[in-house]
Parts: structure tokens; sequence; C-alpha cells
């Protein structure tokens, strides 16, 4: 059976201090993203033995729910990290500021509205920007555990985790103070590759 594996990080774990510290880093992306990755590959394996069982004995919807949560949680996560970098900042260009201006209005619309909706995620959550292609533009997400509050067939191009483990040992309670200082290591260049390959 193919499994999905832990991705490494594409920089140090201090890469993105002081925004992010690399305690936070490092349990996040080991601990936490590890956990996600062996509880999808723990959902595939019981419905491989379900299979084989004809399904007796097995709580489809328990093992259908797990495995959801916790794919959504791997592709997250693995977009979180890609997302990020240390030379990050800035503002987008190209065709995804051009995006940016059709869909929203403006750049700094666009980030009042994610920045708004990723702070106001009602327990844990992401803020997530999407490709939806029916009308050929973005939208903003407010993404409810992994896995909640979907648009289906719109394709993750930047999100921010704020569940709590991403920024309490640092920012405790104040996930406002976490969103803003994100916006300083976006990799723009990450999510402007990304909204090309989701046109085409
Ligand atoms: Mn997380």
């Amino acid at each position: 059976m193919n499994k999905y594996e832990l991705p490494e990080l594409p920089y140090k774990y201090n890469a993105l201090e002081p925004v992010i510290s690399e305690a936070i880093l490092r349990v996040h992306h080991d601990k936490h993203h590890g956990a996600y990755v062996n509880g999808a590959n723990a959902a595939l394996q019981k419905l491989e033995v379900a299979r084989e069982s004809g399904f007796k004995d097995t709580d489809i919807r328990a093992v259908e729910r797990d495995l959801a949560f916790n794919v959504s949680g791997h592709i997250l996560h693995a977009l979180y990290w890609q997302n990020m970098g240390p030379k990050g900042g800035s503002t987008p260009g190209g065709k995804l500021a051009d995006m940016i201006n059709e869909s929203f209005g403006s750049f700094e619309k666009f980030k009042g509205q994610l920045s708004n909706a990723a702070k106001q995620v009602e327990g844990s959550g992401w803020g997530l920007l999407v490709y939806e292609p029916i009308l050929n533009r973005l939208l903003t997400l407010q993404i409810q555990n992994h896995q909640n509050l979907l648009a289906h067939g719109s394709v993750p191009l930047l999100c921010v985790d704020v569940w709590e483990h991403a920024y309490y040992l640092q920012y405790k309670n104040d996930r406002g103070s976490y969103v803003d200082q994100w916006w300083s290591i976006i990799n723009w260049d990450d999510v402007e590759k990304r909204v090309v390959n989701a046109k085409k």
C-alpha cells in the first residue's frame, strides 16, 4: 500500500524567526503534522482490512471521518510549509497580483478579508485562499478543523494555520498578532506558481 509521508521542511527550523519560533516549528512539523500523516495511513489501513472482512465490525463513519480529517490536515500542513519562507513578505506580483485585484479589488482588501477570516475561525482551523475554476476567480475560505467548510473543486493556494498549536507557545492567546505577523513570511513566488498551475 502506498503511504503518506511527512515531507521535510523546505528551510531550517529557525528560518522563520522571529515570526515563528524554532520551538513551535519543531513540535508543529514533527509532532502535529507527523500525527496527521500517521492518522491518514491508519485510516487507509483500517479501510483495507474492512474491505477484506466485508465491512463487518467496521465503524465506517468514524473511519471516513478520520480519513477526511487526517488527509486534509496533511495536505494543508504541506501547503503551509511551502507557502512560507525566510525571504518572504512584500507583496505578490505578476498573474497572482492581477487575479487578486480582479477577485478582491486590491491587495489591501484581500489582506483584510483573509486576515479577518483567519482571526475569526471558530475554534481550530485555517484561513485559506483558493482558486475556484468555475468563475475563474480567487475565494477565501474559513476552514474549521482541516476539512470543514470547503468549496469542492477549488484548489488551495495559500493557507494560515490558526490552530492554537501554530502560535500559542509564542503568542499565547493573541491569534490576531500571529496572523498579522504571518504576512511578512509569505513566499509569494510559491503562491503564484500554484495559481498558474491551477489555471492550466
Ligand atoms: Mn497545524
